[in-house]
């Protein structure tokens, strides 16, 4: 805020100073006359202009044949201007306005090129006239003597001329006039601007947002306006005498004012927010600006302060901050904030020896209770594991929420991981003890990932990434329980990320090859099937089994063009031996669930029977248990429309699902596929040989056909026969071979 100063006193000197003893005693009483004239009018309050051009006519009366005048200079200060001038024509005016000072820019430029008085005696032949001849010409005026008007900071602002019709040079008498006249003229002037620049403090200090208050030197308050009123709820009345300490909130020491009072003091001002306290008792945040006003001697007279009231705008930053650093659901830190504090306690715990955990925290099959309780009931849940949650929590640690049933926790300052565990075991055992939500006792669990620093990493990113992938290491673990995070867990996703990549490029590339296994009829030895098995022909690592890569393909979804390719591939080979004339063979290809789930399976098989042109009595599916416990009654009319075409049905892998044979007979199932962990060790466990024979057994009377897979020797072969097995498959017979040698094999057969 600017300062106020006090006007210095006003100028009365032009530089001429003529004293009163040179001038005789007729012209003393003709000045004498001409100053009271004036004075009354200034007494009566007369405006300013009427003071000025009263000037110019006295002095005129004063010096017969002659005309007076004021000009000012603009605010560039670059030109003069006619500010007065009541007996020269307006055109006269014109011709005087813009006028440039300078060496030949008649009297008055060069008053203010010079910043001295100037008598001209003869305007034709004066060189100061020079650029202004033609106006002597014009209005015929003969002499011109100016001289300056002062401001207050006794600046040169204008000048006031007398110019005659004739050739005259000033006497003292006329240089007294124009002293008096300019010096008269001087002070109105500069009265006008301060009672102007009053009216416009007054304006400002009336119609103020902002209080304002002024205080004497020893901060005794003198003034305050209206706002300030309406913030604090006192009246000037209240508060006269008063010092500001009357609004203190006690909020700040003594140090914050000692440090306020002694910026104002050296640098004359201090601003800031400061905590005060309205009338009601109330305290409220304001942002105030103090200054000093010194007087010219630089003693302080006043003090001023200007406030606004930011309770408003601090509320709503305090709001912005906590929304954007908490969860609206339960009012827990969010991400952003958990990241502040586990930095904070990475860092406290470098300089100690201590660990940081940070805990992934998912519930266990919350999407379900989500979906069947309603979404409300879903956040009341959440709020409740919340507050659950909150039971284990130091003030030093964190719990966060960063979004759906995902939770984390930082636990600061931890000495071992014994203590971290110990922690987790009792989250898990308050976790699962039943909730009372709406009435009805609800049970939960929860897994738990869990990343520790400096062991697993030091930042907040690598903590909180590898934490989450111990949490699905958890969920994989069949839930409800913790795992730490291990080096293992991190290479097993990198080959993940690696293989996902190549297997794209594979499919892009069509790497894939597909190899065929005989299947043999044990009672006839007759080669009646066979079973396509895909592999993949990486252009580094050579031909790759299925086992390595058909897990990724179905986690990501690429299993879906894989086996189209296969199927299309499997049964243009089949018909294509048969039409070569090799015997008919049943031609059996896997399916993945995934494909059931995402791909269209019917179009599929239609178009690659009708591109093949293979009967489809010589196609087999084979499926596992778990395709048709999914979305059974989707799977049931899907499956009969496949039997409708004439297509057969297998269950590959049986023994290691449900093992249901109950929900078979819904099914029109062709044929049960022994999974080869029960075939391998039947000579040896007498426990496998009872499963496999009990499976034939049953699967007979449900009329179904029985393959034994994985069959290594003879031995095997005979347990199988002598339970009536009918067919099998195994390296006891063949691998699965390209199909060149397949052919080769079933020819050498025939
Ligand atoms: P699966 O369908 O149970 O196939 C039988 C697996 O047992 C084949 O492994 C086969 O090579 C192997 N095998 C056959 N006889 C013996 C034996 O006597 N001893 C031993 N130790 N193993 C034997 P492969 O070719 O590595 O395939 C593994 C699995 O990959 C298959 O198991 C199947 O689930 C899957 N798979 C293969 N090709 C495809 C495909 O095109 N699509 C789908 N979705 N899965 C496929
Ligand atoms: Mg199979
Ligand atoms: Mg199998």
């Amino acid at each position: 805020m600017k300062k106020l100063e006090k006007a210095q006193p006003f100028s009365c000197s032009t530089g001429l100073t003529v004293e009163y003893s040179t001038l005789s005693s007729e012209e003393q009483e003709k000045i004498l006359h001409l100053q009271q004239a004036i004075l009354e009018s200034v007494a009566r309050g007369a405006d300013h202009m009427e003071v000025i051009n009263q000037v110019c006519r006295l002095e005129e009366q004063l010096l017969p044949n002659a005309v007076g005048s004021v000009m000012l200079m603009d605010d560039a200060y670059e030109f003069l201007n006619v500010y007065a001038a009541p007996s020269i024509p307006s055109e006269g005016v014109a011709q005087l306005n813009g006028l440039r000072p300078g060496p030949g820019g008649g009297s008055c430029g060069n008053v203010i090129y010079r910043q001295e008085a100037q008598f001209v005696s003869n305007t034709f032949t004066d060189p100061r006239w020079r650029d202004l001849r033609n106006l002597a010409y014009n209005f015929n005026l003969c002499a011109c003597w100016s001289v300056p008007i002062y401001s207050g900071e006794r600046k040169v602002v204008g000048t006031f001329a007398l110019s005659s019709f004739e050739y005259r040079s000033p006497s003292p008498f006329h240089r007294k006039l124009l002293e008096i006249g300019s010096s008269i003229i001087g002070i109105v002037l500069e009265r006008n601007k301060s009672q102007e620049s009053l009216r416009l403090f007054q304006k400002v200090f009336e119609g103020s947002e902002e209080g304002i208050m002024i205080t004497d030197p020893n901060k005794a308050i003198l003034l305050v306006n209206p706002a300030f009123t309406k913030v604090t709820g006192y009246t000037i009345d209240e508060l006269l005498g008063e010092t500001p300490k009357k609004l203190a909130s006690g909020h700040h020491d003594r140090g914050f004012y000692a440090a306020m009072w002694s910026s104002i003091n050296l640098f004359g001002h201090w601003h800031g927010e400061i905590w005060n306290r309205r009338k009601t008792g109330e305290v409220f945040p304001e942002w105030l600006a103090i200054s000093a006003v010194n007087d010219l001697t630089d003693n302080t007279t006043h003090y001023i302060g200007i406030f606004s009231d930011i309770s408003e705008r601090k509320n709503a930053e305090a709001q912005i901050r906590h929304l954007s650093s908490h969860d609206l659901l339960t009012g827990l830190p969010n991400r952003m904030l958990l990241k502040d504090r586990l930095e904070n306690a990475i860092a406290f715990a470098a300089g100690g020896h201590c660990k940081v955990a940070l805990l992934s925290l998912d519930l266990d099959q919350f999407k379900m209770l989500n979906d069947s309780l309603g979404h409300a009931a879903g956040d009341d849940l959440l709020r409740c594991v919340t507050s659950q949650l909150k039971n284990f929590v130091r003030d030093t640690d964190t719990l966060c929420r960063s979004g759906g049933d995902e939770f984390f926790i930082a636990l600061a300052n931890m000495p071992d991981t014994d203590s971290i565990s110990a922690i987790v075991d009792e989250i898990l055992e308050q976790i699962s003890k039943p909730f009372l939500l709406e009435g009805r006792h609800l049970s939960l669990s929860c897994s738990i990932g869990i990343a520790v620093y400096p062991d697993d990493g030091g930042d907040f990113e690598t903590l909180m990434k590898l934490a989450d992938k111990a949490m699905y290491q958890a969920k994989d673990a069949g839930r409800n329980t913790y795992r730490y995070f291990t080096e293992q867990l991190n290479s097993d996703s990198l080959e993940f990320m690696r293989i996902t990549h190549e297997l794209r490029e594979a499919v892009k590339c069509n790497q894939f090859t597909v190899h065929f296994q005989p299947q043999i009829d044990l009672a006839t030895g007759d080669v009646v099937g066979a079973e396509a098995l895909v592999r993949w022909n990486h252009p580094v690592e050579g031909l790759v089994q299925p086992g390595r890569f058909i897990n990724i393909a179905e986690q990501t979804g690429l299993i879906v063009e894989i086996g189209e390719w296969v199927l299309h591939e499997a049964c243009r080979q089949a018909a294509a031996w048969r039409q070569a004339g090799l015997p008919p063979l049943v031609m059996a290809v896997n399916m993945s669930a995934v494909q059931f789930k995402r791909g269209n399976v019917e179009n599929l098989l239609h178009s690659a029977l009708e591109s093949s042109g293979l009967d489809p009595q010589s196609l087999e599916i084979e499926l596992t248990e778990s395709i048709l416990l999914h979305d059974m009654d989707y799977m049931l009319s899907l499956l009969n429309s496949l039997k409708d075409i004439g297509l057969k049905l297998a269950i590959d892998d049986f023994g290691t699902g449900y093992s249901s044979l109950a929900y078979l007979k819904k099914f029109k199932i062709d044929r049960l596929k022994i999974d080869q962990s029960f075939v391998r060790d039947i000579a040896i466990d007498p426990n496998d040989a009872a499963i496999v024979r009990a499976i034939v057994q049953m699967a007979h009377t449900l009329n179904l056909r029985v393959i034994a897979e994985g069959v290594e020797n003879e031995e095997t072969q005979q347990y199988l026969s002598s339970c009536q097995c009918d067919e099998v498959q195994g390296y006891h017979y063949a691998k699965p071979m390209p199909p060149e040698a397949f052919a080769a094999f079933i020819l050498n057969k025939v």
